[in-house]
């Protein structure tokens, strides 16, 4: 939190989007927002208090009744027409993100992307929230279910996909019928600043969504809310573990994603003239930014070899430098404070005895001297006992870690405590079908490198990578933001 912002003229305050206003924050503290690719500060996001989520959970307890008596259809007409801006605001949403985030705006697209299908499938609602019946369950009785809103929900989201993660949520939400309270990450609040216009302007009532911006103390205050009725967090295992925890306690409905150490499994089968480009790209997209970024590369037996030279190749082909200028394939790490975790790894990679083969250490970009950079890196002979090998880095540094059988890369991906996504690169069906079988992460990628659930099905890890029930997105979100009502009738 410097007071480099406080003294700049320029750099704008945000606010909280409360009843369908814009208003101030009851704080004095901020936080600055950077621009990483350059090092500047290009906003100040208000570390709001208890007091402000009050008054949005206020503001959404008072929009509910009305709301959720808006026919389900006309509520779809709503995404519909959010839909809409952010397709004629595509290009602008996504430099948005670049901007706030660092990644290229090819990836930033992408996100976006993502984002808009999540809206689409939300649209769904008058088909996906039905509920079912039957008839004679005794003699003249009939039994049917309805599913029906909980409430006021709340999300909290990441820094690393600013516009797409608040996505896996609010369209859900409020779509079934629920009015909904959002807190961005601090680190990242300009694009969903952006979303809240779109929806003023797709005409939502008044208080169905509000965004609080801030950091902590926002998120103490919406797990304790006794407003709220609903939270999902995606986040750092041990935050998503604490929200979990201090959600559920207040008897909230709660899901909670959390942190991943992703491994990547190459078969001495694998075709890699195909899949090279794919592996590069799961671990060295997004600046490894990403919730199912490859960590460990698990090369079996003799793949060993052609794989390390393959990764090295891919990784010193990488262009970097500020995500919006064009060639430039991986972007900066969100801060300098991530800057500096990652290259710590680096370091104590170094020190633990690992083979380092590109060192991202030295990454300079001439024309963005104060950008927060880390080059790729790899680094060979990697166990999971050192700290690359066990602990999430969130940068773009691949450990190769090799074994011989396929067992023994399952048994090393079962050994850890996190399991969010895994994949594995093979010719070999038997081979695929015994991996996914027995992964423990429950995103499974074969022959491909980011397993992401499109936003039709179920995205969300297992073990420390997930606490809930319900998953994101897909069928289980309806489930999420409804409760299924049971009426038992007999009728004389
Ligand atoms: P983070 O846990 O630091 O922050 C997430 C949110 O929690 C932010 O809104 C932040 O303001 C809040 N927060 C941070 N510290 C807190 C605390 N001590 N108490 C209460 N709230 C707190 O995570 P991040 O650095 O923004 O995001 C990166 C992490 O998110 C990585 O671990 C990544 O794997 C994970 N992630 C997971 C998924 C998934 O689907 N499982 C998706 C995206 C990101």
């Amino acid at each position: 939190m410097s007071s480099h912002a406080a003294t700049a003229p320029d750099v704008q305050t945000l606010d909280n989007f409360i009843g369908g206003r814009w208003v101030k924050a009851q704080t004095s503290e901020f936080f600055d927002v950077h621009n990483p690719a350059v090092g500047e500060v290009i906003g100040r996001t208000p570390l709001s208090t208890a007091a402000d989520v009050d008054a949005a959970v206020q503001a959404a307890t008072k929009a509910f009744p009305a709301w959720r008596d808006t026919p389900v259809n006309t509520r779809a007409q709503v995404l519909y027409k959010v839909k809409q801006l952010m397709e004629q605001h595509f290009d602008e949403m996504a430099r948005i993100v670049t901007t706030e985030h660092g990644k290229t705006l090819d990836e930033a697209r992408g996100s976006v992307r993502r984002g808009i299908e999540c809206i689409e499938v939300a649209a769904g609602a008058p088909s996906l929230m039905q509920g079912f019946a039957l008839e004679d369950i005794a003699a003249g009785i009939d039994c049917h279910v309805v599913r029906q809103p909980l409430g006021v929900a709340a999300a909290i989201a990441p820094f690393n996909f600013p516009a797409m993660v608040p996505m896996w949520f609010l369209p859900f939400a409020i779509v079934t019928g629920n009015t909904f309270v959002l807190k961005p990450s601090e680190q990242v609040p300009l694009s969903q600043r952006k979303m809240m216009d779109f929806l003023q302007k797709a005409d939502l009532p008044p208080g169905v969504v509000n965004l609080v911006n801030g950091g902590s103390e926002v998120v103490n205050a919406i797990c304790d809310h006794p407003g709220i009725r609903a939270v999902s967090f995606v986040g750092s295992t041990p935050v998503a573990k604490h929200v979990y925890q201090r959600g559920t306690h207040a008897g909230k409905r709660v899901q909670a994603l959390g942190g991943a150490k992703n491994f990547v499994v190459v078969m001495p089968d694998a075709d890699l003239d195909r899949s090279m480009g794919a592996i590069s790209e799961s671990f060295y997209g997004c600046a490894g930014e990403r919730c199912l970024a490859g960590s460990m590369l698990v090369p079996i037996g003799e793949v060993h070899k052609e794989a390390r030279e393959r990764l090295v190749e891919s990784a010193k082909a990488l262009k970097v430098g500020d995500g919006t200028q064009p060639g430039v394939t991986m972007g900066p790490v969100i801060s300098a404070k991530h800057r500096e975790r990652v290259l710590g790894y680096i370091e104590k990679g170094v020190a633990d005895g690992a083979k380092l083969l590109v060192d991202g250490r030295q990454a300079r970009v001439p024309d963005r001297p104060n950008g927060y950079f880390v080059g790729p890196t790899v680094f060979d002979e990697v166990s999971p006992t050192m700290a690359i090998g066990h602990e999430e880095i969130f940068g773009p540094v691949a450990s190769i870690c090799p074994v011989k059988t396929l067992d023994e890369a399952i048994a090393l991906m079962k050994s850890h405590p996190n399991a969010n996504a895994t994949s594995i690169f093979t010719t070999s069906g038997k081979a695929a079908r015994e991996f996914s079988k027995h992964a423990t992460a429950s995103m499974v990628g074969v022959n491909i490198g980011v397993a992401a659930p499109m936003a039709y099905f179920p995205f969300g890890g297992a073990k420390d990578s997930f606490f809930g029930d319900l998953k994101v997105h897909g069928r289980d979100a309806f489930e999420f933001y409804t409760d299924k009502k049971v009426t038992i009738s007999r009728w004389f």
